[in-house]
């Protein structure tokens, strides 16, 4: 009897060790295809047939509780496209707030994949902790034949509890790849190895054995970044035009009369250079960007002399958030290219 209650003493105590060992993570949920649902098996597009909840989408995946205790905070549950500046406030804040707690090892975000990298981004240069956070999607949604779902969130948690993940800034996994927000982008409409990094590559797997780093982001974020959302509410209105062949001037001119503070041209066209002045005479800031996807956009005499500032390597929509946030800190054109330079 006294040696059964000794190894029933002993089973208790390790499990409770086990349990207690599990790091926490916080789930952030905001929606996308991820947490889609389509009436039927092959349906792959156009799936709108209802939501997931985050129960939903915990109770579909077990093995998440082998690996991590979750802690579930759902922010929305709306297609990427909805995201807007209160939410986008809102997921820093509360990411920040919750990372600061001792007993939490890391974030995980649910999000659409069409913006995407514009929510990590933004996350990425405001969010204040080197705890990892990991923003992941789907291609196909939670009601389909092979949907990547539940794996890429499997393997988005075991990126949040990896201690290699730290100080990295922000992090997105998809198909087995994990990227950092600042080079990231959406590169197909509906392959699952959607997200690409044309430029310097991903940073590391998540293989079966391993999650897996080979680099790391240089560029400044997170702790080192000098963007402090804490106070804020709203964001100075920034909107892009895109340049091609005898390109209006319209879109610049309208978005003058909007109230824009910034204009985000993403390459050029004659128009532009006469609309781009009338443009700063209003007091708007012009960050060139480029629609090719990879190559940094160089500072030429030309464009030095305009004012125009250079936007480096970031594609036009994350030339955007970037410049939103600058101007809550500056419209010095020297600083405001010093911090694209930067992040
Ligand atoms: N339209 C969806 C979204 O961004 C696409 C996706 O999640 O893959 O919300």
């Amino acid at each position: 009897m006294k040696r059964l209650l000794r190894h029933l003493l002993l089973l208790s105590l390790v499990t409770a060790s086990t349990w207690a060992a599990l790091p926490k993570v916080a789930l952030f949920t905001t929606g996308g295809t991820i947490q889609s649902k389509g009436a039927f098996r092959t349906k792959l597009y156009e799936y709108s047939d209802g939501r997931v909840t985050p129960a939903e989408l915990l109770a579909d995946l077990p093995e998440l509780a082998e690996i991590a205790e979750i802690e579930v905070k759902e922010m929305s549950n709306v297609g990427s496209g909805n995201i807007d500046t209160a939410l986008l406030l809102r997921l820093a804040k509360e990411i920040t707030a919750t990372l600061a707690k001792d007993d939490v090892a890391g974030a995980v975000v649910t999000h659409g994949t069409s913006t995407l990298e514009e929510t990590a981004y933004f996350l990425h240069l405001t969010v204040k902790s080197e705890k990892p956070v990991v923003v992941v999607g789907a291609m196909r949604p939670f009601t389909a034949i092979s949907r990547d779902g539940p794996f890429n969130l499997y393997n988005a948690v075991r990126v949040a509890t990896t201690a290699e993940a730290q100080g990295k800034g922000v992090l997105v996994v998809l198909n087995d790849t994990i990227h950092s927000a600042r080079f990231v982008t959406k590169g197909h409409t509906y392959h699952v190895e959607t997200f690409v990094d044309r430029d310097l590559g991903p940073l590391g797997y998540t293989d079966s054995d391993r999650v897996v780093f080979y680099r790391q982001p240089l560029t400044r974020h997170t702790v080192k970044s000098e963007f402090d959302v804490s106070q804020l509410d709203t964001l100075p209105m920034v909107d892009i035009v895109y340049g091609y062949q005898e390109a209006s001037a319209a879109p610049i001119d309208a978005l003058i009369a909007a109230g824009a503070k910034g204009i985000i041209l993403n390459d050029g066209a004659p128009s532009f250079a006469k609309a781009g002045q009338r443009a700063q005479g209003a007091g708007v800031i012009l960050v060139q960007s480029d629609r090719k996807g990879a190559g940094r956009v160089v500072l030429t005499e030309r464009m030095a002399g305009r004012g125009v500032i250079t936007a480096d390597n970031l594609n036009a929509q994350k030339a955007r958030i970037l410049l939103r946030l600058a101007l809550t800190k500056t419209s010095n054109p020297r600083e405001l290219q010093r911090i694209f330079n930067e992040y």
